[in-house]
């Protein structure tokens, strides 16, 4: 079945709060086999939210809204709702002896007044009790198609209210539907690095002939690599599986080396698993970068196992006296040059006593580029087991841009060193 998604709120209008609201529900809304069409958010206005509702209804029919359930006089929705569905409010006395029990047991014997509004019900309405807060949530079916569910914005209350109400009423009312068990919409991401997108998309070639009937493909990139994102619309449980399996398995034959994992793999946990693997130590030295790959290798829990340690080696007295490197090296090269990315990545090994070392040195900008090294520069050495390669890079983008980039690529080098797929 399809749905839209509102969301109602000034504060989300102006961007004051993120509307991770939305994001969450079409998420948990796939997973359950329901398809999100649209998603929209108006202002705390009578007229705009009454607008939106009934077109969400006259498209698609069926609508969750989150927000504008609270106390105060800007909490409309309820009203908007009921206006649209021709119901009147009215007061539930089961909603009301509900909330003033709540206040009793925090220790309040006066509900405040305001409090009062949130016991209002559309006539014919279904109340979705909320025992983490004090809006209930509301189901407005009005039997010819239309449905509008209503939820209180506080993020956790909206989620418990999706869980234990939302979703499995959806699902089973999604069945009747269909007159079948239900179908499900999954996804399943590969994760590349070291590729631009349109090199991929000319590797990979022509995806409709990979793709098996009911599955589409996104092509996600950032500043960490490309993720292709496979889904299954609307398929059976077991039957999306098997599709998803089918492609995933055409996929990875197409990316080779440059695919590092899939869904949540982060790259940095890959390649410690890799050297867990061989038995070997990690350690870093870092100018540029000032530290990220240490944080990212250390963020992945396990870590200590392989990663021994590293050097911020930032001025030039620190790359000379902490890692080695010649004073001839920086004088003829420059701190910024293969030669010295290769002395830090062998000085860092032998200080530490690693097998596996990445050294990466470069010019984050916005000041410090030259003509023959312009911001962006950055030279990465990768050491393993006693063997150097370096690379060189004219990264884009603004300083965070460059580090963040610096250190992806820099993992990903020696990913593929040490799996022996460069
Ligand atoms: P309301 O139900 O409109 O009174 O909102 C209650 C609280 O939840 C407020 O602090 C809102 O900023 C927050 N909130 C409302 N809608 C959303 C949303 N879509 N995403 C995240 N937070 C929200
Ligand atoms: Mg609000």
């Amino acid at each position: 079945m399809d749905c839209e998604i509102l969301t109602v709120g000034t504060e989300l209008v102006l961007g004051f709060t993120v509307d991770t609201n939305a994001a969450e529900m079409a998420r948990a809304l796939a997973e359950a086999g329901i398809r999100v069409r649209r998603r929209a958010s108006v202002s705390d206005e009578l007229a705009d939210v009454r607008q939106a509702l009934a077109a969400a209804l006259e498209r698609c029919g069926t609508v969750i809204v989150t927000g504008g359930l609270g106390p105060t006089p800007d909490d409309l929705t309820r009203q908007a709702a009921a206006e649209l569905f021709g119901a009147r409010l009215v007061h539930d006395p089961a909603v009301l002896a509900d909330l003033e029990e709540k206040y009793r047991r925090r220790g309040i014997a006066q509900m405040p007044a305001s409090n009062r509004r949130q016991a209002d019900v559309p006539e014919g309405a279904t109340v979705l009790p909320n025992p983490i807060g004090t809006a209930p949530g509301l189901w407005i079916d009005d039997g010819h198609g239309r449905l509008a569910i209503l939820l209180p914005g506080v993020p956790k209350e909206m989620r418990g209210l999706m869980e234990s109400e939302v979703i499995p009423r959806l699902r089973s009312r999604g069945r009747a539907e269909d007159g079948g068990p239900g179908t499900v919409i999954r996804s399943r991401t590969l994760r590349t690095a070291g590729i631009p997108e349109s090199a991929l998309a000319d590797q990979v070639g022509d995806e409709k002939r990979l793709l098996p009937p009911g599955l589409s493909l996104a092509w996600l990139p950032s500043l960490a690599g490309v993720d292709l994102r496979l889904t299954a619309w609307n398929l059976g449980e077991e039957e999306a599986r098997a599709a998803l399996e089918q492609a995933a398995g055409a996929l990875r034959a197409k990316l080779g080396a440059h695919l590092y994992g899939e869904d949540g793999d982060d790259l940095a946990a890959v390649v410690l698993r890799a050297l867990e693997g061989q038995g070997a130590k990690l350690a870093v030295a870092e100018s540029c970068t000032g530290g990220l790959l240490g944080a990212r290798l250390t963020a992945v829990p396990g870590s200590s196992r392989v990663f021994v340690g590293g050097v911020t080696a930032y001025a030039n007295e620190a790359k000379l006296g902490l890692l080695g490197v010649s004073a001839e090296a920086i004088a003829e090269q420059g701190a910024v040059s293969e030669e010295v990315a290769r002395q830090m990545a062998r000085g860092v090994a032998r200080a530490l006593d690693a097998q596996a070392a990445i050294a990466v040195t470069g010019i984050a900008g916005p000041d410090g580029g030259t003509p023959s090294k312009p911001v962006g520069t950055v030279w990465i050495a990768v050491l393993w087991r006693d063997q150097v390669r370096t690379f060189t890079h004219a990264f884009p983008g603004d300083r965070e841009d460059v580090r963040g980039r610096a250190a992806q690529w820099a993992l990903n080098y020696l990913r593929r060193v040490v799996a022996g797929a460069l």
